[in-house]
């Protein structure tokens, strides 16, 4: 097949890909596949979407969102992207908790693999999942509610309980967002004092190269929610409302933000200074734009917060070996969760990302030097990002591993949903 990922450094060996226009085109083609799995948006940078038999996307059947105000919960079809439903519920006044830096995510996509944005409060995206209808083995269309014991074991599932057709999110009154950005803040100071860093607003992003003394900026989005009533959306308004930002660790907010990887970025990222909806400021990436090249690879892996300084100077003491393959890395924070195979599950979490240029050679060959760095820490790697590890290493990081192993197994016995991927991180279930 002549499918590749976004990033273009993985290409889809599956006999076909089905566009499923409707939930019962979509239950038809797993009805007739000996193996199928879902393809969301291609934004995952390994084979784990990938099926020796069909692939079926959800991304062409229509979003049809479902407003609760009651229950605050949205339900809306998988396949839909964040940046449309969140301007849908903007428009609305209602608000999801965070967002990932790229709004051109499927919802289905991003929840099954714990994607996440930043915050020390915030929980991954797929925390706020309050329900889940799929289409399982054999085409049958199946409802996981909020109060069903498996929904934590279910979320974060890697597309190996089936085909996600419709999500229900948790939803909150909307809210405005400033971002700030501050430069050149000593690595040393940011040392002795992780948690008013990223403590510093609602979502807090650190970008660094690992090799200068001086981080090179921080994005730091704050709500502002007394904005909203005199316009928000109105620039004019919402300027003339804002304050001056406060400093960061003695380092003055600098205006306007770098280029995050390459000069273009500058028209592609989020607007900062100026308030405006969370929609729009919370990713780094603008929804009408195309962000970076793609010419990138991602690696991410999440520890401990507790664990924040020794794992940084770990990973600073590879600056020279990291230096050759990396764009950026990027620093965020995620609140602890209960979801089995969610990488922040059971402990408040650092996420340490790695940007790399896309070669893969190169980032095969630092990869072990980073996870051996890491590897006292625990740490846990994105499911949908490049790393290294198999069932041996990730079963003892998981507290709930054999639980979700279990729950794969059971539901889905004659192993439809499960890939070459799935086998090498899971173990044969
Ligand atoms: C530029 C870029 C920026 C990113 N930023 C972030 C970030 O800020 N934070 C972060 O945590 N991650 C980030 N990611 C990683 C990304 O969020 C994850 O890889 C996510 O899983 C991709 O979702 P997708 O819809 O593209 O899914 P795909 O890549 O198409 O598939 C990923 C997995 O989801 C499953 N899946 C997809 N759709 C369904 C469905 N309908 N039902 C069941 N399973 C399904 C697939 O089977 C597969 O296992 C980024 C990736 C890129 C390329």
């Amino acid at each position: 097949m002549d499918v590749i990922n976004w990033a273009g450094n993985h290409t889809i060996t599956a006999d076909r890909l089905v566009e499923a226009r409707s939930v019962e085109e979509a239950r038809a083609v797993v009805a007739s596949s000996r193996h199928v799995r879902a393809l969301g948006t291609r934004h995952a940078f390994n084979d784990l979407p990938d099926t020796a038999g069909t692939l079926v996307s959800v991304t062409g059947i229509a979003a049809d969102p479902v407003l609760d105000e009651d229950a605050r919960t949205v339900t809306v079809g998988g396949g839909t992207r964040y940046g449309d439903l969140a301007a849908w519920l903007d428009a609305r006044g209602w608000a999801l908790h965070n967002l990932g830096s790229l709004p051109h995510i499927s919802v289905a996509g991003a929840t099954a693999t714990g994607t996440h944005g930043s915050g020390d409060a915030n929980g991954s995206l797929s925390t706020a999942v309050r329900g889940l209808e799929l289409v399982g083995p054999g085409g049958d269309l199946r409802t996981i509610a909020a109060d069903d014991p498996e929904l934590a074991g279910s979320v974060v599932a890697l597309g190996a309980l089936g085909v996600v057709t419709r999500v229900t999110l948790a939803v909150e009154p909307t809210f405005a967002v400033r971002q700030d950005s501050y430069r050149d803040l000593p690595w040393d100071a940011f040392l002795e004092d992780v948690p008013a860093v990223t403590g510093a607003g609602y979502s807090v992003s650190v970008f660094t190269d690992w090799a200068a003394d001086r981080i090179e900026q921080v994005w730091v989005k704050r709500r502002v929610t007394a904005l909203l009533d005199r316009g928000a959306r109105d620039p004019g308004a919402a300027d003339a409302a804002s304050e001056d930002a406060p400093d960061l660790l003695g380092v003055r907010p600098s205006g306007v933000a770098r280029p995050l990887i390459v000069p273009s970025d500058e028209v592609n990222t989020t607007v900062h200074l100026t308030p405006g909806p969370w929609n729009a400021r919370l990713p780094h990436f603008r929804f009408d734009a195309t962000p970076s090249v793609g010419d990138e690879i991602q690696s991410e892996y999440f520890v401990d917060r507790a664990d924040a300084v020794p794992a940084l100077r770990a990973v600073r003491a590879l600056a020279d070996r990291i230096a050759p393959v990396l764009a950026i890395t990027e620093l965020r924070t995620v609140a602890a969760d209960d979801l089995w195979l969610s990488m922040a599950a059971g402990r408040d979490s650092l996420a340490i990302h790695f940007t790399w240029h896309r070669d893969a050679a190169a980032v095969a060959a630092v990869l072990p030097l980073v996870e051996a760095a890491l590897e006292p820490f625990g740490a846990r790697p994105h499911w949908g990002k490049v790393h290294l590890f198999d069932a041996a290493r990730l079963a003892p990081l998981y507290p709930r591993f054999d639980d979700a192993r279990e729950l794969l197994a059971r539901r889905d016995p004659d192993g439809v949903f499960r890939n070459a991927a799935t086998e090498r991180l899971l173990g044969q279930l």
